[in-house]
Formats: structure tokens, sequence, C-alpha cells
């Protein structure tokens, strides 16, 4: 492979030093190939102050060539060009203006706007597992050719050298995030080594799955400044015999975080048990197949065809936690979608059933 490297100084010579007149709004889309961020950018005169200030755009997408409409929806402050530079995330369109094949974002903004979901002010905590590999795919602080073993003195939320790798970009996209202004609520060094977690919310009905999606963009776009390489894979080796990465879903209404609102708690997973497998189809992209490599019944999941649930129980498809029984009120944690998900598909899935009584 020819060699190349990210060159910091001069980078930063021409894109930090050099005074522009222009605004450059990067727009972000999620392409129909599968789970990954593209973006194109494009100069404005003027600052824009939302989404609803950018023109759409026209995009050519696959070969041979298919083009596109890109709906702007959410604006951002970019960490990356910063002062007035924006990232812009679009959803996207066919010719007809039905949404393209990976537009889950207008289904899931139709059903959260709707009156009767509005009434009910669904939050979403959002935590997406993720591992660093280097430039050949192989996770980061793994020994050589080898996979680390269950008892190897890998740590949840280690510190430490041989502990965690990988820590200056893990740490670096927190505060990328924070400064874009995306509702990050924390993140953590997660199970086996190059793995890590950050935490979006709760944030209301859609804004909590276009925060995610701005934060995987942002953690891909900086991991080519650190040479590294960022995968959403649920088993980033397939023989890992050591875990693998989630995207638990937390939910909450405003019944639900009212004083007795365990009960609403409860009967919304009622209906969760209902559409076990049915959900799980979109709980992944490959309709289920990532989460039988995943779902095992062990390392903190449940078996993927046993829907069960408890209090502060890692090992349940739903958890309730400890925190929210003592309380008696809060919020519930499914614990189903893998990291690869997609968060329009799978929140605007749980109203349908928890708020809206459908079976999916
Ligand atoms: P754990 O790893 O123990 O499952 P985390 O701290 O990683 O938990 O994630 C918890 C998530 O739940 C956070 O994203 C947080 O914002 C979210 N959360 C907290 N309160 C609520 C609530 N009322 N409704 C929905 N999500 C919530
Ligand atoms: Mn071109
Ligand atoms: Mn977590
Ligand atoms: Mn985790
Ligand atoms: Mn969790």
């Amino acid at each position: 492979m020819g060699e190349w490297r990210w060159n910091k100084e001069l980078h930063s010579r021409y894109v930090h030093e050099l005074p522009v007149r222009k605004v450059l709004v990067e727009y972000i889309y999620v392409d129909d190939d599968d789970v990954s961020v593209h973006s194109k950018c494009r100069t404005f005169d003027e600052v824009p102050q939302s989404a609803e200030d950018c023109p759409m755009w026209r995009i050519a997408v696959h070969y041979p060539v298919e083009n596109r409409f890109l709906k702007p929806v959410a604006l951002y402050s970019d960490p990356f060009r910063r002062g007035s530079h924006k990232l812009l995330l679009c959803d996207v369109y066919n010719d007809d203006w039905t949404p393209s094949k990976r537009n889950f974002r207008k289904q899931c903004d139709d059903t959260m706007t709707s009156p009767e979901v509005k009434k009910v002010a669904p939050w979403f905590g959002l935590e997406q597992e993720y591992t660093i590999c280097d430039k050949t795919g192989y996770p980061i602080g793994w020994p050589p050719s080898s996979h680390p073993q269950p008892v190897d003195p890998y740590h949840h939320e280690a510190n430490g050298t041989n502990k965690t790798f990988g820590r200056d970009l893990y740490e670096s996209h927190l505060f990328a995030c924070l400064y874009a202004g995306i509702n990050i609520s924390g993140g953590n060094a997660e199970a086996f080594p190059g793995q890590w977690e950050f935490q979006v919310g709760p944030s209301e009905g859609t804004r909590a799955s276009d925060d995610l999606w701005t934060a995987r963009y942002i953690l891909y776009r900086m991991s080519e400044e650190f040479g590294l390489v960022v995968t959403l894979a649920p088993k980033p080796l397939p023989a890992l015999n050591i875990g693998a990465c989630g995207g638990h879903v937390n939910i909450s209404t405003k019944p639900m975080r009212e004083d007795r609102g365990i009960k609403h708690i409860e009967a919304a997973i009622k209906r969760l048990e209902k559409t076990h497998l049915p959900f799980l189809g979109i709980c992944d992209p490959s309709g289920g197949l990532d989460n039988v490599q995943r779902l095992k019944g062990w390392f903190c999941t449940a078996p993927y065809q046993q829907f069960c649930w408890g209090i502060e129980d890692r090992n349940a498809t739903i958890r309730i936690p400890r925190l929210v029984a003592d309380d008696g009120k809060g919020y519930l944690e499914d614990r189903r979608p893998a990291s690869n998900f997609d968060p329009y598909l799978v929140t605007g899935a749980l109203v349908r059933i928890i708020v809206l009584g459908e079976t999916i």
C-alpha cells in the first residue's frame, strides 16, 4: 500500500491560518450502500443559522450513476474546520421524492412528530460501542494474531497502560461532538482492547438519532487524522470470543418519567415481548444475522431467541436500571440493537410498538 500520513502541520497552515471569506458547509448523508457516512462540501456566502437556510442538493450515487436529492435536516458546528464552518446532516430522496433505500429518517420523523407521540415526548439515550483498529483492520492493543481471552487483563471502564488502547481518539471525539452541538451524555472504555463507547442523550424524538449519525461521521472523519480505522462491526473479528459491540437504546415517555411511571415501563415491556422476533430483524443491517453472532446469553447479552427482562440484569433483553426501580419511574434499556444499528429505524419502531401499540 502506498504510504500516506496526515500532515497536521501543513494542513493547519492552510485550513486554520488562511483567512477565507466564504463558509464551508459539509453536507453529510447516509448512502444506500452500507452503514457508512458520505459527505461533500459546498461554500456559502453567509453563515447559515439553521438547516432551513441551506439549499437542497443533487448528488450522484452508485455506479452506474443514479441521482438523489439531499434534504438538509440538522446543522452543527464543524469541529474540524471550526470558525463559522458547519456540518449539515441531510436525508436522501429518490427522483420521485420517495425516501431512498436507507433513508429511515423520514418514517421516524413522521412518527416522532405525530400529535399522539409528541404528547408523550419520547426521550432516547443511545449507547454506541465501537472498535478502533490499525490500518490493516486489526483491533489495536490485541496480542499479535491471537485473540485476547476472557481471562486477559482487559477491563470494562479500565484505566492504565496495557489495559486501554486509543484513548486519544476516544476523548478527542467526545470534545469534537460537544463542540459540534451534539448532546453527548458520556463515554467509557469498553471490555476488550480497542473497544470504546459514547452515549448520546437523553434527547427527544428524531434529534437523538440525528446526533448519533453526526457523531458517527465525526468519528470516521477524525480517524483519518489518527491514521486509525474505526469500525461499528458487532464482531470486529468473526471468531472473537470475548463479547461484541452493541448499540443499547434507552427510552422513556412522559408517563414513565412521572411518579409511579414504573407501571408504564412494565406495560411497555409487555408490548416489546410480543414483537421480539420481528424487532430483532431491524436491530442490525443484516436482518438479524449480525445479532445471531452477538446475542449469545453471555458477556452481558441475552440469547437471541429468548425475551427476558430484569432489574439491573445485563444478561436480559430489557433492563430496568436499578435507580429507576428504586425511584419507581424513569426509563428502560433495550439491549438488542447491535452497534451497527440504524437509530432512526430502531427508535421509530420502539415508539410505534410502545406508544402506538403497533406490531411493527
Ligand atoms: P449503561 O452502560 O449502564 O447501560 P450508559 O450510562 O452507558 O448506561 O447509558 C445510559 C443512557 O441512558 C445515556 O445515554 C443517558 O443519556 C440515557 N438516559 C438517561 N435518562 C434517560 C431517560 N429518562 N430516558 C431515556 N434515556 C435516558
Ligand atoms: Mn464527482
Ligand atoms: Mn453504556
Ligand atoms: Mn457498553
Ligand atoms: Mn447499556
